[in-house]
Order: structure tokens, then C-alpha cells, then sequence
């Protein structure tokens, strides 16, 4: 938008003289006079785009707003346009002559000098920045809501220019009018998305204030399935310190290795089909599995385990002797229900990742059906997926995940989208038995609500050490769910740690 403004201003300044001009809106009777008597020059102020807005019809984009100044420079407007852009410019604007725009700090509006208030796409204060997205040059959607919802936003786009009357010269003629020229630049059309702009406040404060410096957390409403909240670091506005990190990718949507935040969803499957959570099993901090040798962190035996303690512990030899008492084929099937090694859409054109699942030919083999209990292994998933994990472990119940509210018209009225029928895919006793387990697991965490923590090896290395997703996937509050949250952090310690304070402190910010 600057770059635009500056050579839209250096081309009318080599271009045009300067005269008078007077404000003075004028009707098309008039306009068409003025044109037959000179030569006109139109200057585009800003153009806008269909409005993104959050579900209470509070506009996400564009977020902030830029004054610039339409001059008409003479003798008479140099006081004003000294003050507006310093002595020097005032001076070159006048000796050229040319009507001209320029940045200015402050509203003006005099015969010769008129300030518009200009909307900017995703300033700096841009609420869901990674989810809204970005324009291309061509001010078209590249990423985010902007690609997904292009033709939309672009039908509702509009612009406003001010036209002069110049000489043959291009010199602003005295006397003669200037025209505003307002093509639906005030359009109320666009989008309205799940956003609840409060919750997305409290998210990308939590998440900055932090120690995770690349991540995200989302928030889901359990009843909906519509996200309320999708934040990521670094920010667009950060300065990333390390230059690997990229501040333009959305990590919501992005497929991690999961680990331990996967088991619940094995327990849950596991109650399901019979097992009690009376079940034990005696961790020594290592079982064989094959060839393999498994360990629970850091080789810890964790002594006798039922489902509780194995979950508080993330005991990892607990659930593979667990998968060992579930059919692990109809596990597989149950999972692809859910929607891993799918692209989950959130809206037409928008979709997360789709992660992996093991083949059910890899579940043969012993030591992938140990790792699939544990969450890793061939495993990926996106923190979405995670989210429809959580809001059916809270539940019982799924609905696709969304983040389209509905469409808005030119007069700003909301066509509200159909909501999504929930599918019922846990029994409501499994719901209450896996509600106390991640309660507890939550607790012992160090955190409110019910979850469970996760550190999961990715297979990749920097500077020779293992990259470690960590993270805290959950819901609050632990009975009668709302929320459904789900935290990672990309290159982290440990998900009690890194992410379960985040967790905690959006939790009690909820409302
Ligand atoms: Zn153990």
C-alpha cells in the first residue's frame, strides 16, 4: 500500500503543475461541465476489499487505518501543508504544482488540503493474523482466509480517488472543483469467521508472553465445533531471531508428531471396548517389544499403573501393553473416522495437513503397533486434528472443525452458515470416566482444567540434537465442558513445562 502511495505520488509530481483547486463536492451535472472545459487527473486515495470479521460481526480486517492527504498545493494551503509534511516537501510540492497525496499524521480538511481515513490489510495490531493470511501485489488472497475467500472479499472490494480539473499541463486549475469519487469503498460485505476476537486476544497474549517462541493454540467451542481462537508465533509483526523460524506459516494447521497427548484417545477406545480402567500393568522403565527396546522417560519405572497413573505418568509401557488388549485394526478404522490422514477442512479452501496414520500392514509389525500406542511412530496430526480429539473425549460427541460463521452482505447483514449436525462417537460413561482421568492427568501437570502433556521426537535434528514437539492438549472446564485447547510448542523441553502454563492461563481467562 506505502509503495503504491509513494509512486503513485513521484508519477503525479513529474507529471503535473499546480494551481488552485477549491473543496467542493459536485454533482455529475457539474462534473460533466468541468469536463468539457479541461482536462482532468484522478488520484486513487485507497482501494479496499470485502470486510473479515469475527462472529460478532467485529472486524478482524482490515485492523488499522492510515490518513493520507489529497493537496492541492498553492500559496494559500502552504501553512497546512508545512505543518502536514514538512517545510521542504510543502516547498517541492508547490513548485511542481501537481495535485498530490501524502501520508499525513493528522486530520485536515481545508480548500486545499483534505485528509481520508484509509483502512490497511493486516497491520501490525492484526487479530489471527496467520489465519486471516496475506495478499499478494496484486491485492488478491495468497494465503489464509484472503485465498480461501478471494472472489468474495474482491466482489465487495471498492476504491476512492479524487478527481481534479488540470490544465493542459496537468497544473490544478483555480477555482475549479475537485470530486470525490467513493466506488463502495465503505462496503460492509465479507466474511464472518468463528473468531471471538476476546478469546483470540487472550490466546496470542498468552502465547507471546510465553516461553514457546514457535508454536500456536487453538480454542474450540465443544457444543460447535467452531474455532474461536487460532494463534500462532512468531508473529508477523516479530522480528524472528532465528531466521528459521517463519513468522507467515499458520501452525494450526501444520502435521506434527503428537506423542503422548494420542494415548488418551487410545484409553478412551479401550474403555469403549471393555477394558477397565482398573487395568494394571507393572512398568519396569523398559519392555522389548521385538527387537526394540521401549522405555518410559529418562528409563523411570513407574511401578504398578492403573489407567489413572499410567495417564498422571505418561507411562509409555502401560499403553503398549494396552494396545496389546484392543484390536488394533478397528482402532486404525476408528482414527481414520476422526479424521486423521485426512486434510480436515475448515472452510471451502482452507484445509489442515493431513498427517499420517500407520498402514494397517504396519500394525503387523510389533514395534509399530508399540509406537501407534504412544503416540508416535508414523503418526502425524495437526493441532485441529487434536482439537476434534479433545471436543470428542470432553463429549463424546464430533463435529467438523469450522472457522466460517457465515457470509455478510453489502448492508452487513450475516447469512449465517448451517450448523454442523455433532455425530456421537463415545458412549456417555466412556465421556465421564475419561473427564476424571484427564482431570487428574491435568493435575498433575501442574494445571486446571483436564489434559494431558506430550513430548514427542520428530526425527529431526539441529545442531545434533532432536527436535521435541511438546505439548498440552485438554478441555476445560473438566466437567461440563466449553473448550476444547490445544497447545504446541515446535522445538520444546517438555509439554508440562512449555505448554501446560499456556493451557492453564487461556483456561482462566475463558469465560
Ligand atoms: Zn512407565
Amino acid at each position: 500500500m506505502e509503495k503504491r502511495i509513494i509512486a503513485l505520488f513521484s508519477a503525479v509530481c513529474i507529471l503535473l503543475g499546480a494551481l488552485l483547486w477549491r473543496t467542493m463536492d459536485v454533482g455529475q451535472k457539474q462534473e460533466t461541465q468541468v469536463l468539457q472545459r479541461t482536462n482532468t487527473r484522478v488520484l486513487t486515495v485507497g482501494t479496499s476489499r470485502g470486510v473479515i470479521y469475527d462472529r460478532n460481526l467485529q472486524p478482524l480486517a482490515p485492523s488499522d487505518e492510515r490518513l493520507i492527504a489529497a493537496a492541492a498545493p498553492c500559496e494559500a494551503a502552504m501553512q497546512t501543508m508545512t505543518a502536514l509534511f514538512g517545510k521542504d516537501a510543502a516547498k517541492q510540492m508547490l513548485l511542481r504544482g501537481a495535485p498530490c497525496l501524502a501520508k499525513a499524521a493528522q486530520q485536515v480538511e481545508t480548500p486545499f488540503v483534505r485528509t481520508f481515513s484509509v483502512p490497511v490489510r493486516r497491520g501490525d495490531s492484526a487479530l489471527a493474523a496467520h489465519l486471516i493470511g496475506t495478499l499478494d501485489g496484486e491485492n488478491h488472497g495468497s494465503g489464509g482466509i484472503e485465498k480461501a475467500f478471494d472472489a468474495l472479499l474482491r466482489r465487495y472490494s471498492g476504491s476512492l480517488s479524487v478527481r481534479f480539473s488540470v490544465d493542459a499541463a496537468g497544473r490544478v486549475l483555480p477555482g475549479e472543483a475537485k470530486e470525490i469519487l467513493d466506488a463502495n469503498f465503505n462496503s460492509k460485505g465479507g466474511v464472518a469467521l468463528t473468531i471471538d476476537s476476546e478469546m483470540q486476544r487472550v490466546t496470542e497474549a498468552a502465547l507471546q508472553n510465553s516461553r514457546i517462541q514457535s508454536g500456536c493454540a487453538v480454542i474450540m467451542d465443544v457444543q460447535t465445533g467452531e474455532i474461536r481462537a487460532m494463534a500462532s508465533v512468531p508473529s508477523f509483526d516479530t522480528e524472528a531471531a532465528n531466521p528459521s523460524l517463519s513468522p507467515f506459516t499458520n501452525k494450526a494447521l501444520g502435521a506434527y508428531s503428537v506423542g503422548s497427548v494420542f494415548k488418551p484417545l487410545l484409553a478412551a477406545f479401550a474403555l469403549e471396548h471393555g477394558v477397565k480402567r482398573s487395568f494394571s500393568y507393572t512398568c519396569t522403565g523398559t519392555c522389548q517389544i521385538g527387537e526394540t527396546q521401549f522405555q518410559c522417560f529418562g528409563k523411570k519405572a513407574h511401578g504398578k499403573q492403573t489407567m489413572k497413573e499410567a495417564l498422571e505418568n505418561s507411562c509409555n509401557t502401560y499403553f503398549i501393553r494396552l494396545m496389546q488388549k484392543i484390536d488394533e485394526t478397528a482402532f486404525l478404522s476408528f482414527c481414520e473416522t476422526l479424521g486423521f490422514s485426512r486434510p480436515l477442512p475448515l472452510c471451502d479452501g482452507l484445509f489442515c495437513s493431513k498427517g499420517s496414520l500407520p498402514a494397517a500392514r504396519d500394525l503387523l509389525l510389533p514395534g509399530e503397533r508399540a509406537n501407534f500406542a504412544f503416540g508416535q511412530g508414523r503418526l502425524l496430526a495437526s493441532p485441529v486434528q487434536l482439537l476434534s480429539v479433545y471436543q470428542l473425549l470432553a463429549t463424546g460427541l464430533q463435529t467438523p472443525p469450522t472457522v466460517l460463521c457465515g457470509t455478510v452482505d453489502e448492508h452487513g447483514a450475516l447469512q449465517r452458515e448451517t450448523p454442523f449436525a455433532p455425530v456421537r462417537r463415545l458412549k456417555e460413561t466412556t465421556v465421564r470416566q475419561m473427564q476424571a482421568l484427564l482431570a487428574a492427568s491435568a493435575k498433575a501437570a501442574g494445571t486446571v482444567g483436564a489434559g494431558k502433556t506430550g513430548t514427542a521426537q520428530s526425527g529431526i535434528f539441529a545442531d545434533e540434537k532432536e527436535v521435541c514437539r511438546t505439548w498440552f492438549a485438554g478441555f476445560f472446564p473438566a466437567k461440563m465442558p466449553r473448550y476444547a485447547v490445544v497447545i504446541l510448542n515446535e522445538n520444546g523441553v517438555s509439554g508440562a513445562a512449555d505448554c501446560a502454563p499456556v493451557f492453564g492461563e487461556i483456561c482462566r481467562a475463558l469465560p
